[in-house]
C-alpha cells in the first residue's frame, strides 16, 4: 500500500502542472511590476460601470473549471493587498472618483487591466449621458482585454500574463 502511494505521489511529482506555457507578457506589463508580482498576483477587481456580463466571465474565470488560482491570481477585497486592479465596465460619473481613489489606495507598483470592450473603450455604452469615458482616462492601463464580454479563457490568459506561470 505505501508503495503505491509512493508510487502516485512519485508520479504527481513527475509529472507537475499540466497546463499550456504562460502566455507573453503584454508589452506595457513588462519590467518592475511585473518582476515583484512574478509567480503570484492579488487582484482587486473593480466595476465601474458594466452591465455586469463581465463579472459572469470573471466568475467563470475564478471556478473550479478555469481555476485562475491554480496560476497564483487571487482575488482580494481590498487595494492596500492588491497587485493589479481588474476594471469592468465604461467609468460612468459615479465611479470616477472611486476608480481613482481605489488606484491611489494600492501600493505601487499596481498594474491596472481593462477587462472588456467598455473598459477599453466604452464600447456599446460610448457617448450615453452617465459615461464619463474609458478606464485609460482615469488610471495608466497596463494589459486590454477584448470582448463584450471577453470569455474566461482569455481573461485567465491575461491574469497569467501577469502571474507569469
Ligand atoms: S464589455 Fe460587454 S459584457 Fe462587459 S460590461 Fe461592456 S457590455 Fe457588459
Amino acid at each position: 500500500m505505501g508503495e503505491i502511494r509512493m508510487g502516485l505521489i512519485g508520479k504527481i511529482w513527475d509529472t507537475g502542472r499540466v497546463a499550456e506555457a504562460a502566455p507573453p507578457v503584454p508589452e506595457r506589463a513588462k519590467g518592475e511590476a511585473v518582476a515583484r508580482v512574478s509567480g503570484s498576483v492579488q487582484v482587486r477587481h473593480v466595476d465601474a460601470g458594466s452591465c455586469n456580463g463581465c463579472e459572469v466571465e470573471i466568475g467563470q474565470a475564478f471556478s473550479p473549471v478555469y481555476d485562475a488560482e491554480r496560476y497564483g491570481v487571487r482575488l482580494v477585497a481590498s487595494p492596500r493587498h492588491a497587485d493589479a486592479l481588474v476594471v469592468t465596465g465604461p467609468v460612468t460619473h459615479n465611479m470616477a472618483d472611486a476608480l481613482r481613489k481605489t488606484y491611489e489606495a494600492a501600493p505601487r507598483p499596481c498594474l491596472v487591466v481593462a477587462l472588456g470592450d467598455c473598459a477599453r473603450d466604452c464600447g456599446m455604452f460610448a457617448g450615453g449621458y452617465g459615461v464619463a469615458g474609458p478606464v485609460s482616462d482615469f488610471v495608466p492601463v497596463d494589459v486590454q482585454v477584448p470582448g463584450c464580454p471577453p470569455p474566461p479563457e482569455a481573461i485567465v490568459a491575461a491574469l497569467r500574463g501577469l502571474s507569469g506561470r
